[in-house]
C-alpha cells in the first residue's frame, strides 16, 4: 500500500478524492518502468488531480508531509522514492 493509498483509507477528510480507485496511476516509477511509461501515467495522473476537489487538501498535506511518506504522485506533482519533486518535460 502506497502513503498515499494509507492516507485515503477510511480518512472523512479524503472523501471525493478523485484519485480514489486509480492507484495504479500515482505510484511512484516502478523498477522496470521505462520513462516514457511513467510520464504518461504521471500525465494522467495529473489530468485527474486537476478534477478532484479536495486537490488544495491534498497539495498542503504533501507540501508538509515528511519526504518520506510523500512518494508518488501528490496533488499532480511527481515524488521520487526520498520524497523530492520530478521535473517532468512540459505535457505535449
Ligand atoms: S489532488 Fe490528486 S492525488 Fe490528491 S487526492 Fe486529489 S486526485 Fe488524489
Amino acid at each position: 500500500m502506497t502513503p498515499l493509498t494509507e492516507l485515503l483509507a477510511g480518512q472523512d477528510r479524503w472523501t471525493g478524492a478523485a484519485c480514489l480507485g486509480r492507484w495504479d496511476l500515482f505510484d511512484p516509477r516502478r523498477d522496470d518502468e521505462d520513462q516514457e511509461h511513467y510520464t504518461a501515467r504521471v500525465y494522467r495522473a495529473q489530468t485527474i488531480c486537476g478534477t478532484c476537489p479536495i486537490l488544495d487538501d491534498c497539495r498542503g498535506y504533501a507540501s508538509n508531509a515528511r519526504p518520506r511518506h510523500r512518494v508518488g504522485t501528490w496533488a499532480g506533482q511527481p515524488y521520487d522514492l526520498n520524497g523530492r519533486p520530478i521535473r517532468l518535460k512540459e505535457k505535449p
